[in-house]
């Protein structure tokens, strides 16, 4: 199937108000393009999914955005070098059954006379919202309005932005936006390195030193579960070791945190589950992954 293009607010509201007095359900995959086996996860989640007590087999009304959204990127961001991919991503939706693949122009998100953020509160403020100020406020604004335009009944996220997702459900509950949100598993290549659309800016050198990410979440893992090694600075510091090996490398954070609240922790609890989240820096391309234990 062709996907259908729309580059107008307009456009899209006729296109789902359609699509709903069919009685078809409004399934949102968000993303900022350039996409790989990760986003199509997405887009097939949002393919196949079903409420629990559905009976009625109509298939799901599949949306995805394709948008660079300038208010998510620092000053000293990639946001001009982002790569811009749009027939290929149309392409790829394709194979996915995405129906509609929503455009918009940086002034139609953000008309001349535009004024309004979401700003998200204390689970926006660390690890990359200490590292990149101003970024959740970005995302949170981004996709409400996404929302706003969609009015998706569900809408498909990774796991792979682990904090974006927090801070999504965060704006959602506060705000009672009324969207089920649907998290999926990160997707990876084969040796382990998480699927980024800025995976393509490493060297052949850098994507091998990339690796040093996916390596210290499992060393983490085997300290937590066949050492138990339960005192976290001493996770953080062989996480850190490994990384450490690779050249070129800057370590933004290594964090151990509670999932729900983000809140450091100094101690695991064998009991409850925790999360090792991490930025690093590979040259000058900045990757993040995570994994809940
Ligand atoms: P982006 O285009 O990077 O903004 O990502 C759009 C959506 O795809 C977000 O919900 C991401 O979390 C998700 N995503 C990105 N990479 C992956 C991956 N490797 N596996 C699963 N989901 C991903």
């Amino acid at each position: 199937m062709t996907p259908r293009i729309i580059h107008t607010v307009s456009e899209l509201r006729t296109a789902i108000n359609e699509q709903r007095k069919n009685g078809r359900c409004i399934t949102f995959v968000p993303t900022m393009g350039a996409l790989h086996e990760g986003h199509l996860s997405l887009a097939k989640a949002a393919r196949d999914w079903q409420y629990e007590t559905a009976n009625d087999t109509k298939p799901n009304c599949v949306v995805a955005s394709l948008f660079v959204n300038p208010t998510q990127f620092g000053p000293n961001e990639d946001f001009a070098k982002y790569p811009r991919t749009l027939e290929k991503d149309v392409e790829l939706l394709s194979t996915v059954e995405t129906e509609i693949v929503f455009v918009p122009e940086v002034e139609t998100m953000y008309p001349p006379n535009w004024e309004t953020y979401v700003e998200v509160g204390s689970i926006a403020e660390p690890l990359e919202g200490k590292h990149r100020p101003g970024h959740f406020r970005g995302v949170a604004t981004v996709v409400l309005k996404l929302f706003n335009m969609v009015t998706p009944d569900v809408a498909f996220f990774g796991q792979k932005d682990f904090q974006q997702v927090c801070v999504i459900r965060k704006m959602v509950d506060d705000l009672n936006v009324p969207v089920k949100l649907i998290i999926c598993p990160t997707i990876r290549e084969p040796d382990g390195l998480a699927m980024s659309s800025r995976n393509r800016y490493l060297t052949p050198k850098e994507r091998a030193d990339a690796l040093v990410l996916y390596k210290s979440l499992e060393k983490a893992e085997k300290l937590i579960h066949e050492e138990h090694v339960l005192d976290t600075a001493v996770i953080r510091a062989e996480m850190r070791k490994i990384i450490e090996t690779a050249e070129n490398t800057v370590v933004d954070y290594i964090s151990i945190a509670d999932p729900k609240t983000l809140v450091e922790l100094e101690q695991v609890t064998p009991s409850r589950s925790i999360v090792l989240l991490l930025a690093v820096k590979i040259g000058t391309t900045r990757l993040i992954d995570n994994r809940v234990v």
